[in-house]
């Protein structure tokens, strides 16, 4: 049986589809103004997995999984206005939203993500998210204000049940815009007026100035176009409990006027580099793009399917610390698998302790430990099955760094750097900083240099040397 974590009652609960012969999903997606980073690609995976043994339980054409684009926003405008100056507005945006969205695909098909079944973009469901706000004005749940639609808070009894902070907490977490317009500071945009210049549509409920929708409201009109008024299993990153999903909540069940709008809701552990977090002004920005095509994380490029496995291997509510050190053994253990799967078909099945495993909550450390037992006992055929159905190719060919120029460049590195690498690392293992130490190494062997280390037997001193690993 199938046994999820719901944030909505904070506990792992069996899984009982509201209609079995069609299981239904929405995942938020990006909004596509910029290469996803490392934290957009992780719920992709995550839910990847959900979608695959969801259609492995119900069937393939049961499973119903829909992650939109949102291709109107801000910061949209802000990037098509910086990179293309000299075109109109709406047409930088649009060739910033198509590259980027482009980019997605690509970056996402890279790290074994299935597409999913509905792609549904925010700029071709205006009409519906109009729809929807004009209802939540007439049954009292919204109001307009100079030129805007406001969703008003004290409307809905429960709200603030899926994040329950207390409304100090809320009002802190929202970054609330004090607006003199709004009856209460907790009060959240629906619908604004559109600058001269930016995208805009004619506005619901009587306002004259055209405008855009707010961001959640995309989600609400979606799903609901996609999946119906309510649905199964709503997931994203545990950054949009509050106040994105919490606002879809409130959006859906009072235009729809229904309990629920998801049975359980999903979500996956935060992401940062190395122990920090990250942040473009810290430096340890990592894109998928750049994992993938570079040799800037770690001095090379890598396969999708270590950068899955990397992920894979922390359960997707803990919070997962990205470090090369993580992603170098990721790899390490992919090209040992597949080296001995070679030439090895897939047996039939995918087998029962990896299966119970994912059951329970998806946890993958778990099956990545049912995975490593197949591999000690030369089950091959299981192994290989398994790695299918998780979405790994089982082929070295598929895997290889070497032959990128940045897996050459690494092989050729200077007698002289691995020097000054060994000596740092010396270093900080004279000072017991074990974590640097470590770091350093896997930074080394992800450039294809093996350290040993060893006793000199007369002074006792600990000697280093290092070879190419081959
Ligand atoms: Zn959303």
């Amino acid at each position: 049986m199938l046994k999820l974590y719901n944030t909505l009652t904070r506990k792992k609960e069996a899984f009982h589809p509201l209609d079995a012969a069609n299981v239904r999903v929405y995942v938020c997606g990006p909004t596509v103004y910029d290469f996803a980073h490392i934290g957009n690609a992780r719920p992709v995976i995550v839910f990847d997995v959900l979608y695959r043994l969801l259609r492995h339980i119900y069937g393939p054409d049961h499973v119903t999984y829909v992650r939109n684009i949102t291709d109107v926003d801000d910061k949209i405008n802000a990037r098509a206005a910086q990179d293309y100056p000299d075109l109109k507005l709406n047409e930088a945006i649009r060739l910033v939203t198509t590259k980027t969205t482009d980019q997605f695909h690509a970056d996402m098909k890279a790290l074994g993500a299935l597409e999913p079944n509905v792609e549904p973009r925010a700029t071709e469901h205006i009409e519906q998210m109009k729809a929807m706000i004009e209802a939540l004005v007439e049954n009292g749940c919204a109001y307009v204000a100079e030129d805007h639609v406001l969703f008003h808070v004290a409307a809905m009894k429960d709200y603030g049940k899926l994040s329950r902070r207390s409304l100090d907490e809320m009002i802190a977490g929202a970054r609330v815009e004090v607006a003199p317009f709004k009856k209460d500071p907790m009060d959240f945009v629906l619908w604004k007026p559109s600058k001269p210049g930016e995208p805009s549509w004619a506005s619901p409920a009587g306002i004259e100035t055209p405008g855009r929708p707010g961001w959640h409201i995309e989600c609400s009109a979606m799903a609901k176009a996609h999946l119906g008024q309510t649905f199964d299993i709503h997931g994203g990153g545990i950054d949009l409990v509050f106040p994105h999903h919490e606002n879809e909540i409130a959006q859906s069940r009072c235009a729809n006027r229904t309990k629920i709008m998801a049975q359980v809701w999903m979500h996956n552990g935060f992401l940062q580099v190395e122990g920090e977090k990250m942040a473009k002004s810290a430096g340890n920005f990592v894109t998928v793009h750049e994992l993938l095509e570079t040799s800037n994380f770690g001095g090379s490029d890598w396969p999708g399917e270590a950068i899955r496995f990397a992920m894979l291997k922390t359960h997707y509510r803990q919070p997962l610390d990205w470090t090369l050190v993580g992603l170098n053994e990721a790899h390490k253990t992919l090209w040992e698998w597949y080296g001995d799967l070679e030439g090895k078909e897939t047996a039939p099945g995918v087998p029962g302790p990896v299966l119970e495993a994912l059951m329970d909550d998806l946890n993958t450390p778990k099956v990545i430990t049912e995975l490593h037992k197949l591999h000690s006992a030369g089950h091959w055929g299981h192994l290989r099955t398994a790695l299918n159905f998780l979405g790994f190719s089982g082929e070295r060919t598929k895997i290889g760094r070497i032959a990128s120029a940045a897996g050459k460049a690494r092989i050729g590195s200077s007698t002289e750097a691995v020097g000054e690498r060994i000596a740092a690392r010396n270093a900080a293992r004279a000072a017991k900083d074990f974590k640097e130490a470590d770091r350093i190494r896997g930074e080394l062997e992800a450039m294809g240099i093996v350290l040993k280390d060893a006793k000199d037997p007369k002074t006792g001193e600990l000697v280093t040397t290092w070879e190419v690993a081959r």
